[in-house]
């Protein structure tokens, strides 16, 4: 499997993707996704492998999702890597206790938070600071779920997110529309801040992110299944390598090396 750009191969990793089942379908219809349909969608779009955790679904503490995301990882070791999603609201211990099992026992690669779906602000010390705290312990980044809600705004992201600059921080969709300039504003002042490409969808400010951060700090990402992976695929290998000239070395980062590296960044220099 290749993503093929240009003439020219990479080896290529979706940071955004979504697993798991739920009682009823979400607005696309899907109630049911799991690591066979995903690994199935990889192949159709020239694609290796894909970051993948629990689908939303509010008022859980996804304990049950995460089992699924550890079983759906050791069914397709080399497609998927599996995070784990928290829900804050459950309290600190709560967090502390899952996260130790789910980074711990379950071996998961990272973790997700979305403060819309689950209601809570990123920069609540409190219910936050045990989740960096097993991020730091277990060398993991955190991606947070940005856009379309102050809640999940990259500057309230980013006051914690700056106190804990061992912690890779993945800033998922990088902000989707109003919050791109604030997005990229934050990864630029932040060693440890990265944005990730899906959802957001309109050129000028791709570009602007593209030119503001640089391409070491850019994560190709999807949020498939919501997001069809040939429309996310394309805007980035067609329409951003194009406008924002990107050249191989450019694809390589923000298809693969840039995720790969943040797995490894306690052993950055
Ligand atoms: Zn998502």
């Amino acid at each position: 499997m290749a993503l093929r750009i240009n003439d020219s191969e990479y080896y290529a990793i979706d940071a955004h993707s979504h697993l798991g089942r739920r009682k009823t379908p979400l607005g696309h219809g899907v109630a049911s996704f799991l690591g066979d349909d995903l690994v199935r969608n990889l192949d159709e779009a020239g694609l290796d492998c894909a970051v993948a955790f629990p689908l939303g679904a509010s008022y859980t503490d996804y304990s049950e999702a995460n089992q699924i995301m550890a079983e759906e990882m050791a069914k397709h070791p080399k497609r998927i890597i599996s995070f784990c999603r928290i829900n804050p609201n459950f309290g600190p211990q709560a967090s502390a206790d899952a996260l130790e099992h789910c980074l711990g026992n379950l071996k998961l690669k990272g973790i997700k938070l979305h403060p819309e779906i689950e209601f809570f602000d990123p920069n609540e010390a409190e219910l936050m600071e045990p989740i960096y705290a097993a991020a730091r312990r277990y060398h993991v980044p955190i991606i947070f779920h940005t856009g379309m809600s102050s809640k999940a705004s990259p500057g309230v992201i980013a006051e914690l997110a700056a106190k804990y600059k061992d912690v890779p921080v993945i800033l998922g969709h990088m902000g989707v529309s109003e919050y791109v300039k604030l997005a990229v504003a934050v990864a630029r002042q932040n060693e440890n801040i990265f944005l990730e490409t899906s959802v957001v969808g309109w050129m000028p400010l791709l570009l602007e992110a593209f030119r503001g951060v640089g391409t070491s700090k850019i994560l190709f990402g999807s949020d498939h299944p919501y997001n069809p992976l040939s429309m996310e695929v394309e805007k980035i290998s067609r329409h951003v390598t194009r406008a924002a000239k990107l050249n191989q070395e450019d694809l390589k980062k923000v298809f693969s090396a840039n995720f790969l590296s943040l797995l490894k960044w306690e052993q950055r220099v």
